[in-house]
């Protein structure tokens, strides 16, 4: 992606140079994690697992400065670059509907952090929290999705997974997260899981109407990036990796094949409208 030289977001809240956040845990925390974060992949019992674990194993954690290399440095640019393309395009989208954008702010840390939904940690992937509009990423996960869940990886996976966490913002400004969290007040777990696999895939198309009007910047094989990560982070691909088997009944984010014919549909259309995914249940 060519994004040198553009303009940086200030809605990038850097935490990085503080090891881990205090961990102060209540009761209810499981639930609290499960129910409440968009986690972008991998969300099995494994990984909230591993988070809790983490978190619970850490109680006084106290920070401590860490400088960030040159690296570090580079990729914090990168991502205000990508949040501010976010806050552009969504900015004239909302305008042309008679609505008005409301940036959220995005969350680099590392470890552990806290958040209005609770703590957690880098183990759950990139996620947004409704309750304080706020983007949280511990960019070492896209180590992970390239070594353990067998993605290109490249510049354009992380703006992906970016634009699909800005997607849920952009869910929340629409209302349409609290209506289906009230669709699934009282629904069997399977079919809470339908809803939200429905909310996931119109964050990957929004992600997809997203690219669509950055196509100025994509270089070549931006596109397959961005559909090697969906790819990766498919239900039907972390399950068959993390336990050896596939329960369509689990699924809360779709299929591969799911993800990446969403991110393309918003990519192809860049409409809204088009972002049908619910229609489908
Ligand atoms: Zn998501």
């Amino acid at each position: 992606m060519k994004w040198l030289g553009r303009r940086q977001s200030d809605n990038v809240e850097d935490r990085r140079g503080l090891s881990g956040g205090k961990a102060v845990l209540g009761g209810g925390v499981i639930g609290i994690i499960i129910l409440l974060l968009n986690v972008f992949g991998g969300e099995t019992g494994q990984t909230v697992g591993n988070a809790l674990e983490q978190l619970q194993g850490n109680p006084q954690q106290t920070e401590a400065a860490a400088p960030l290399s040159a690296a570090d440095k580079e990729m914090g640019d990168f991502v205000r670059v990508i949040l501010a393309d976010n806050e552009d395009i969504w900015g004239k989208i909302f305008a042309e509907n008679g609505m008005t954008y409301q940036n959220p702010k995005l969350v680099l840390f590392r470890g552990s952090v806290q958040t209005a939904c609770g703590g957690a940690s880098s183990a759950s992937g990139p996620f947004y929290c409704p309750g304080d509009q706020k983007v949280y990423m511990d960019l070492d996960f896209f180590d992970e999705l390239k070594t353990k869940f067998g993605a290109k990886g490249g510049d354009f996976a992380i703006a992906y997974v970016i634009a699909h966490e800005i997607g849920h913002h952009v869910q929340t400004l629409l209302g349409t997260s609290a209506k289906m969290r009230e669709a699934q007040e009282g629904k069997s777990e399977a079919e809470a899981n339908k809803l939200s696999v429905a909310l996931e895939l119109q964050a990957d198309f929004y992600a997809g109407v997203w690219t669509h009007y950055n196509q100025k910047h994509l270089d070549t094989g931006d596109i397959e990036e961005a559909l090697s990560a969906a790819n990766a982070v498919g239900d039907d691909a972390i399950q068959s990796k993390m336990q050896g088997q596939i329960v369509p009944d689990s699924f809360t984010h779709g299929t591969s094949e799911q993800r990446m014919y969403w991110f393309k549909k918003g990519f192809t259309s860049g409409d809204i409208r088009q972002g049908t995914t619910f229609e489908d249940i």
